[in-house]
């Protein structure tokens, strides 16, 4: 299925979506049983979102007909404020600013940090672009988002960008399009870093209505930073987990079924046989929590984590700092895909006055 010519759809369907957070699987699941899903229509079930929403039909691979309903707006803005929360509060636990018994015990205690000013970092910076692009584009065009990526780093650079960022983005501030040679040069075969996931989940949040196209979106939006198909994978898994999250239907299995083949899928098909009773540092211990600062060693507990608390954002964050590691990445996907349903408005109130805001309209 063709993603171009609906620009207009996107453009003008979606001002004005009212911003109600799905519930839950039965009313905007899938119908039928076993095959790629029908999705009963917003308007069916919900006429004041007539207004906003558009639909249309299309057939799919197999020939059956769905009903698409493109950019859901909200969505994608929780699971943006939520993954900033996530990337504030996370990088609270680097030894930059405790070191890790103090970290251990003020987790342990669920000891809400001290310091009144939790900035995001590069996270937040790079979701923020994604957001944009989508916000003025309706997709990812890659060029517009190459360029979109060089400009934010070179407007703040202080924000935490990994060594593969910092050499790739100043090249591609004059020269965007050149994104297609540089990339896959980066670490001799292109990213596998978790740096594609970190950024992704309101992406998967935007397109929560086909799940196909969150999780082909999400590969354009990795692509142009992240040429190895591991560094892709991720930010496929983190997308889909997102819009399953809108959806009330997130499960780490479900997230393994639509992420393609390779490490990471491999490390959330452990991840789904992890029990929830599990401790999350002893599930870290088992998938790893992002050391290693790949993809595969990052998105299967931070997909866990969402799927261990999918309607607690709180909850969440804590089990994913327990894990530690790359804990500003983890926390930020973990709160990406939670709020992407839940919004932020459940953590404490000192939470939301100690993180930094968003520059949104
Ligand atoms: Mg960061």
């Amino acid at each position: 299925m063709g993603f171009s010519g609906r620009q207009e759809d996107r453009r003008g369907g979606l001002r004005g979506t009212r911003g109600t957070a799905r519930t839950g699987g039965a009313a905007s699941g899938p119908v039928g049983g076993r095959g790629p899903p029908r999705y009963r229509t917003e308007k069916a079930r919900s006429p004041d979102r007539r207004e906003g929403t558009r639909h249309r039909r299309s057939g799919n691979d197999d020939g059956m007909t769905i009903t698409v309903t493109h950019a859901d707006r909200q969505a994608a803005r929780r699971s943006l404020q939520g993954l900033a929360l996530g990337d504030a509060f996370g990088e609270r636990w680097f030894p930059l600013f405790r070191e890790r018994e103090r970290a251990q015990e003020e987790i342990r205690q669920r000891r809400t940090p001290e310091e009144d000013d939790w900035r995001w970092t590069d996270d937040t910076a790079m979701a923020l672009v994604i957001h944009q692009v989508l916000d003025r584009h309706g997709e990812m065009d890659q060029d517009r988002l190459a360029a979109a990526f060089a400009r934010a780093y070179a407007d703040d650079r202080g924000r935490g960008y990994g060594a593969g960022m910092r050499e790739l983005l100043p090249q591609l501030l004059e020269e965007p399009a050149r994104w297609r040679e540089l990339a896959p040069g980066l670490f001799d075969g292109g990213s596998l870093g978790n740096g594609a996931s970190m950024r992704v989940a309101p992406l998967g949040a935007w397109f929560s209505a086909d799940l196909g196209t969150a999780a082909r979106q999400a590969e354009l939006s990795a692509r142009v930073t992240h040429a190895h198909p591991e560094g892709a994978a991720g930010a496929v898994a983190v997308a889909v987990a997102a819009a399953l999250s809108v959806r009330g239907e997130l499960s780490v299995s479900a997230v393994a079924d639509r992420t393609p083949a390779g490490l990471v899928r491999d490390g959330l098909r452990r991840a789904a046989g992890v029990p929830f009773a599990t401790a999350p540092r002893e599930a870290a211990g088992i998938l790893g929590s992002g050391t290693r600062v790949r993809a595969d060693d990052t998105v299967p507990f931070a997909v866990w984590t969402a799927a261990r608390h999918p309607a607690d954002l709180e909850s969440a964050l804590w089990s994913t700092a327990e894990g530690f590691g790359d804990v500003d990445t983890t926390c930020a996907i973990t709160g990406g895909i939670v709020a992407a349903a839940t919004g932020v408005g459940g953590v404490p109130a000192d939470w939301l006055s100690r993180r930094e805001g968003l520059p949104l309209e």
